[in-house]
């Protein structure tokens, strides 16, 4: 017998893990995007990168960090530049209720004082009087994390084909895996888009070991470190599915915010402003659909590069019961109701 094609279209986030973790499960796939190169096109590009399922707990329902948590060992085991230090959220003094409720909606946190503070990050010495630090949580940059994926990819003989527009109907393969984001919305109607706004800054004369949130009564905000004295600032959330640049308001509002954790911020040089559309279904959690032959993995919203390990394992597995058998398959993941 022939051996069965897999196509995985859509080379972000999604596509990638759902590729990686279908090659390491010894299933032939190939990969196809219509961006002429990693990144382009793809929201996972304009990402902050936080792995931090405990954080979002906060705001989310429990399966984000149940099934954000693992998340963290997968991206460890395949992405050395995954960085585990944790994270931390702060608030201003007028704020401090806010860091209370915070802390009152999630786990695995440790209150801290500014003495510890300024231990786990000199730069914020004498700058908040508490904060909660996270110590498992992690963080990587998300254009590194996709090019290593994309590198191990190769090394499996796995195919990247860019500059190649597919439609799952069209696509010539026993099993198709859609991971075109928001572009799928043609196949799946409930899906929208949320809009996120991003800036990056270079300000080499501050130095920050882990993602920091700061709680601010409109927007979450957090700044992630990356390499080179880079930082990325963001995000917004609006709902809206307006594309175009970042506007006025969104940029106040983000620099503003770097700028209260620290005012060194208020000297960096910008070196990008960025913005794309989140895809997230209604009740924001992802989910893997089945029609066909083809499996549409969608709705990672705001946690991209956190849930995409689960969305991707959900996938191989379904990928492997269609190979056994004809028997058709509920939605995935399963699940929880209240
Ligand atoms: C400002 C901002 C900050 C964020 N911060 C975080 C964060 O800190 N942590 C986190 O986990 N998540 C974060 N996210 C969310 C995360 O970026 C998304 O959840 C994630 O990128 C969605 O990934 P995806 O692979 O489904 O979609 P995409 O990354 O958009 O990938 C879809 C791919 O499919 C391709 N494609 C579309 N149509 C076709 C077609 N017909 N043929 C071929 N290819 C096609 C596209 O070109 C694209 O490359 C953030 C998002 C934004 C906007």
């Amino acid at each position: 017998m022939a051996k069965p094609t897999l196509i995985v279209i859509g080379a972000g986030v999604a596509g990638l893990t759902c590729a990686l973790e279908l090659a390491e499960r010894g299933i032939a796939v190939e990969v196809v995007e219509r961006g002429r190169a990693l990144g382009e096109g793809s929201c996972s590009w304009m990402a902050g990168g936080m792995l931090a399922p405990w954080c979002e707990r906060a705001t989310t329902e429990p399966e984000v960090a149940d099934w954000g948590a693992p998340s963290i060992d997968w991206w460890a085991g395949r992405f050395p530049g995954t960085v585990r230090r944790g994270s931390l959220v702060v608030a201003q003094p007028r704020d401090l209720p806010d860091l209370t409720r915070f802390a009152q909606r999630t786990e695995r946190f440790e209150w801290v004082d500014a003495e510890r503070l300024a231990g786990l990050e000199p730069d914020l010495a004498g700058r908040f009087r508490r904060a909660l630090y996270f110590p498992d949580e992690a963080h990587l940059d998300p254009r590194r994390a996709l090019a290593a994926l994309a590198a191990r990819l190769q090394e499996r003989g796995v195919a990247i084909r860019f500059g190649v527009e597919a439609a799952p109907s069209d696509v010539p393969a026993d099993i198709v895996v859609d991971c075109r984001g928001l572009a799928a919305r043609d196949a799946l109607p409930d899906l929208r888009g949320v809009r996120g706004e991003m800036v990056v800054v270079r300000a080499p004369d501050i130095s920050l070991q882990r993602p920091v949130r700061l709680l601010h009564p409109r927007i979450p905000l957090y700044i992630v470190p990356r390499a080179d004295g880079l930082f990325m600032i963001g995000a917004t959330m609006i709902e809206s599915e307006r594309r175009g640049p970042v506007s006025v308001r969104s940029a106040v509002e983000l620099l503003n915010a770097a700028y209260t954790l620290h005012p060194a911020f208020g000297e960096a040089e910008i070196v990008e402003l960025g913005a794309d559309l989140r895809p997230a279904f209604p009740d924001n959690l992802p989910s893997v659909r089945q029609s066909g032959r083809v499996l549409h993995a969608n709705g990672l919203f705001r946690h991209g590069f956190l849930l995409a390990p689960a969305l991707a394992r959900r996938v191989a597995e379904s990928v492997l019961s269609m190979l056994q058998s004809e028997t058709p398959h509920e939605d995935l993941p399963q699940r929880r109701r209240a």
